[in-house]
C-alpha cells in the first residue's frame, strides 16, 4: 500500500483511511472515454479528507493535492 503520504494537515493524526475511487472523463472533442483514478485519504479521528489524483501521484514521488 501507500506509505508516502503526510499527516492529517487539520488535526496532525496518522490514522487514516484509504480509498479509491475512479471516476469517468472525457476530454473534449474526443469520443472515446476513460477513468481517472483517485485516492481519498480519510482521516480516521477528524474526517478530513485529502484527494489525490493516481496519475500524478504514480508520476511524482510526493502526491500533489488536488481539491
Ligand atoms: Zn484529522
Amino acid at each position: 500500500m501507500i506509505h508516502v503520504f503526510n499527516k492529517c494537515l487539520k488535526c496532525n493524526s496518522e490514522k487514516y483511511e484509504l480509498k479509491t475511487i475512479a471516476f469517468p472523463t472525457k476530454a473534449t472533442g474526443e469520443v472515446k472515454f476513460s477513468m481517472d483514478i483517485y485516492y481519498l485519504k480519510i482521516c480516521s479521528d477528524c474526517g478530513f479528507t485529502e484527494m489525490y489524483s493516481a496519475k500524478v501521484f504514480e508520476k511524482n514521488e510526493k502526491p500533489a493535492v488536488e481539491f
